[in-house]
């Protein structure tokens, strides 16, 4: 009888580059969630991104579709990308968990959150992506994401739109998710939303550029990193 499987860390493969990753994400057991979704949503975007930046999970039509952000929530978040001064062609997108939870709600399919346990399961995806990618700077898109990178503590109502020091990347940031955004029952809110989501984008931009003397796509090795943020005069905090 197969053993019992808890973690995507069962199904890691031996060398890891974004390829092998995908390949072997599509395979994951990792925990219940790859019963009732179509497939694995893994992240996309180039292997030397700027800014990487994770969600929470795929939605209904990620999952159709197999890639990140393609669906209502996607469309927001290129608009605040651009609006940021960012490309989303530069830029690595992917998601806490890989798998859509959801459950019915007559013929639809009702995103439900992901438990905690299974954020942490699917975590060694997470881990393998920002090892392949190493972006200067990591954003959470909702809390989610921000509690999954910065710990159960972390508190995106207290902590929105501040550059903070961990250990994922140079810089990380937490912003709203555009699902939440879309979510805001009234327009006036639905807008302040979106501006401090372009905001917070716009402030990952201008410190890619500080830390990178470069757009987003183009960041260099690490070492032209720590050069360039060391004309800039920034430290790590
Ligand atoms: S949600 Fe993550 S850990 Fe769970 S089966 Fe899917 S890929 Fe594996």
């Amino acid at each position: 009888m197969a053993t019992q499987k808890t973690s995507a860390a069962d199904f890691l493969p031996d060398r890891i580059n974004l390829k092998s990753l995908r390949e072997a994400a599509a395979q994951c057991r990792g925990c219940e969630l790859y019963r009732h979704a179509t497939q694995t949503v893994f992240g996309a975007g180039p292997r030397r991104a700027g800014l990487l930046m994770v969600g929470e999970m795929p939605g209904d039509q990620e999952d159709l579709q197999g890639k990140p952000f393609v669906g209502p929530a996607g469309r927001l978040l290129d608009e605040a990308i651009t609006a940021a001064g960012l490309d989303r062609d530069d830029v690595y997108l992917t998601n806490a968990v890989k798998h859509f939870r959801w459950e019915p709600r007559g013929k639809r399919r009702l995103h439900k959150t992901p438990s905690a346990r299974q954020v942490e399961a699917c975590k060694p995806w997470l881990q393998a992506e920002m090892l392949v990618v190493k972006p200067p700077i990591v954003v959470c898109l909702g809390a989610t994401a921000a509690k999954a990178l910065m710990g159960k503590d972390f508190r995106i109502t207290q902590q929105r739109g501040e550059l903070l020091v961990s250990s994922w990347a140079d810089w990380t940031i937490a912003t709203h998710h555009p699902s939440a955004v879309l979510r805001a029952p009234e327009h006036q809110e639905r807008e302040r939303l979106r501006g401090e989501l372009v905001d917070d984008l716009h402030l990952a931009a201008q410190q890619l550029f500080r830390v990178t003397g470069r757009p987003a796509g183009e960041h260099g090795s690490a070492r032209e990193r720590r050069s360039a943020r060391h004309r800039a005069g920034g430290g790590s905090g």
